[in-house]
């Protein structure tokens, strides 16, 4: 299955570093996102450990990844991250999101994430959210103790529950994703759905401009609320044939 896509990364307008990182090959489709964290820029090292370590499993395989592969590559990602981090003390504690969008066949894609990168798919002109973070405020509003709002806006809203770099929560959910022609996809790290409301990326996919002209334009909307957090995003779309 062909696909095409658009990505787009940017520091924000607080930050000097850029932790994030993304990857995309549209054939067979396949795209990610990584949003990495740690002092003395070890979220940089967590963010492109994660993606060397996806990106070399793709290339040996030479095929599409089933589930159980990319189960296996976010336990060998883990594994390098806690593996450099005891070897190098300023990075101790170092950790990072992964999500994955990975095409399996016609008609059928795979998700998998760690962590509150996201996954969106705008399709008949509504976006819905396909991943769920991994965070403490979204455990919160699952048990109905927040509201969504209360939970986009709570000083907690960044921490996380599984992230790739710990001992203890670092296991994927992987969920199969169904595909037709008009879909839309988005990844994104938290410095755009964080920085930028859904009915706002809704309204500028619904622009249906060139991929590359609406990433760009998600950048700037993030940095025009403020571009707090680097920003980095994937548009990707099954093309006709
Ligand atoms: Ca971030």
């Amino acid at each position: 299955m062909l696909w095409e896509s658009a990505s787009a990364t940017d520091p924000g307008r607080v930050r000097q570093n850029n932790e994030d990182i993304c990857f995309t090959r549209d054939d067979p489709g396949f795209f990610a996102v990584a949003d990495g964290m740690g002092g003395h820029a070890a979220g940089e090292v967590a963010s492109h450990i994660a993606m060397d370590t996806l990106v070399t499993r793709l290339d040996e395989a030479g095929c599409a990844l089933s589930a159980d592969d990319l189960a296996r590559v976010f336990a060998d990602a883990n594994r390098a991250i806690l593996a450099r981090a005891a070897a190098e003390p300023l990075k101790r504690g170092m950790g990072t999101t992964l999500t994955v969008l990975a095409a399996v066949e016609e008609g059928q894609a795979l998700v998998a994430h760690v962590g509150d990168s996201r996954l969106y798919r705008f399709r008949e002109s509504r976006l819905e959210q396909l991943t769920r973070d991994h965070t403490w405020v979204q455990e919160h509003v699952d048990a109905g103790v927040l509201t969504e709002e209360n939970a986009r806006h709570h000083p907690f809203a960044s921490v996380l529950t599984r992230v790739l770099g710990t001992t203890t929560s670092a296991t994927p959910d992987i969920e199969p994703v169904d595909v037709i022609p008009d879909d839309l996809f988005l990844l994104c790290s938290d410095g755009l759905s964080g920085m930028v409301d859904d009915p706002d990326i809704d309204a500028i996919l619904a622009g249906r401009s060139p991929l590359a002209r609406m990433a760009e334009q998600l950048i700037d909307a993030a940095n025009d609320n403020g571009g707090l957090d680097n920003v980095t995003l994937v548009l990707a779309r099954p093309r006709h044939t």
